[in-house]
């Protein structure tokens, strides 16, 4: 656990690749879904509808925002099936709470990130700790590859508290998530501490540790 293959850096690249592909001036987002044995399934990257006429869509912002399908949500009309419970998801950000919904009825259980990304500068709290909700209750592993200095990655729940706490995001308000953060996958341990600032392993058999 927390460790990054160099298969799964190279699936992350593969997401980035396909990001390339996006026509969105601002934000390029790539997806790409493979079996676990590293076979790929589909890939997707943020788009208008496929044949929409670009007379009538628009990339200005907020408006875009209704009207893009985000590439999670395309690589998983992309698969030739409806369950992907034997794969795995690489994603160059983070995913929204709406498309991880549809990612986990899908079935997939494992989830690479490169980086928090848009999502987690624009999202909402609400947002986040829904994410945060879905994956504890899902069980699903999703690791942030951002500031992956070595081969490890902590957990998305981790890594958005710790830039939430950064940030002073939490200040004055309740994130609901961090009760359902401390139960959250006995072997791994991750302590969430709001006093002391700073996000810490508990135990020691887990190789990586997310720096203050
Ligand atoms: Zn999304």
């Amino acid at each position: 656990m927390g460790n990054i293959t160099k298969t799964d850096k190279r699936f992350l690249n593969y997401a980035k690749k396909e990001a390339e592909k996006s026509k969105d001036p601002s934000t390029q987002v790539g997806a790409v879904i493979v079996t676990k044995e590293n076979e790929i399934v589909s890939k997707g990257y943020n788009s208008f509808v496929t044949n929409a006429s670009k007379s009538a869509m628009t990339w200005d912002r907020p408006m875009k925002y209704h009207l893009v399908v985000h590439a999670e949500m395309n690589a998983l009309i992309s698969a030739d099936r409806s369950d992907l419970s034997d794969c795995k998801l690489y994603i160059t950000h983070a995913p929204c709470s709406n498309c991880l919904k549809h990612v986990l009825q899908s079935g997939i259980r494992e989830i690479y990130v490169n980086e928090l990304g848009p999502g987690f500068e624009r999202g909402t709290l609400d947002d986040l700790e829904a994410v945060c909700r879905m994956l504890a209750a899902c069980k699903v592993k999703c690791q942030v590859c951002e500031e992956d200095d070595s081969d490890c990655a902590p957990p998305y729940e981790a890594m958005v508290m710790k830039k939430l706490i950064k940030e002073g995001r939490l200040k004055g308000k309740s994130f609901g998530a961090h009760s359902v953060l401390a139960g959250f996958q006995e072997d791994r341990s991750w302590v969430i501490d709001l006093s002391d600032d700073k996000i810490q392993e508990e135990h020691g058999d887990e190789p990586c540790r997310t720096k203050k």
